[in-house]
């Protein structure tokens, strides 16, 4: 059995002071608790990553880094934009592929997205593909086709080495930030079908997260529930203790999986 994950996307919250403060406080609580069966990562924001990264260096705080958005290309003409290779340099490990924020409020479409899995990937960076439904098309039955068509999408043409960078995160649109979590029957139904759907593209074990108004009462019925891998958490993951509330959930679950 593979470890949990459970990731912290701080969105566009925490200046560098803020971000080097939480993750110092992450470092205490973690060495009062050693997690055996759980990975930790943070995902701040671009500006905070070199303070981030140095910190996490310097203090051996057990967690690894990753950016919230990656442009396909390696440099050029391309305003505002970072590239794969500038976040490697900077020792970051993850970066999100296609959140439904960067989706639906930058216009990054199926292909963009794809385009940015398979450079990220290609260049050794572990790629979190976000996948999730709209509330109208969950109303309307159609959210494991609409979830089939942008995992194929995103995961075909990758080659054996860039299929292992991969984890998957599934969040449902109407449960970020809305409060809203989907129920325990609807997120096994469809970390079902993705790992179905990744088998047949020859992702065998994929990690798969849920994503969506996880906080640190939620999080133990959700991962107890048995089809999870771990969390892409949020607004819960701007505080120590309700981030770290979550990370012992997965671990209290996976430990006792493991005896
Ligand atoms: C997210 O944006 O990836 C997310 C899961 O947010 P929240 O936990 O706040 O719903």
């Amino acid at each position: 059995m593979g470890r949990a994950l459970v990731m912290g996307n701080w969105k566009m919250n925490l200046d560098y002071v803020e971000a080097v403060h939480l993750v110092q406080q992450l470092g205490v609580l973690a060495s009062s608790r050693p997690l055996e069966h759980v990975d930790i990562a943070v995902v701040p924001p671009f500006v905070d990553l070199r303070s981030v990264t140095s910190v996490v260096e310097s203090e051996r705080v057990p967690l690894t880094v990753g950016a919230q958005h990656v442009h396909p290309l390696e440099s050029g003409a391309h305003t505002g934009e970072i590239s794969a290779p500038m976040l490697r340099r900077l020792g970051v490990t993850w970066v999100l592929v296609g959140h439904s924020e960067r989706r639906q409020m930058y216009a990054m479409t199926d292909e963009v997205v794809a385009q940015t899995l398979q450079s990220a990937t290609r260049q050794g960076l572990a790629g979190v593909l976000c996948v999730g439904e709209a509330l109208e098309v969950r109303e309307s039955g159609r959210h494991l086709g609409v979830v089939a068509d942008q995992l194929r999408s995103a995961l075909e043409g990758l080659n054996e080495a860039q299929r292992e960078l991969v984890t998957i995160a599934y969040e449902p649109i109407w449960a970020i930030g809305t409060g809203l979590t989907a129920a325990t029957p609807q997120v096994r139904e469809m970390t079902e079908q993705i790992r179905v759907v990744a088998q047949s593209l020859s992702l065998a074990d994929v990690r798969v997260l849920y994503g969506g108004s996880v906080n640190a009462d939620n999080a133990a019925s959700l991962v107890n529930e048995g089809s999870l891998d771990g969390f892409l958490v949020g607004g819960a993951s701007l505080k120590a203790e309700s981030f770290w509330a979550i990370c012992e959930a997965a671990e209290d679950c996976y430990s006792g999986r493991a005896k």
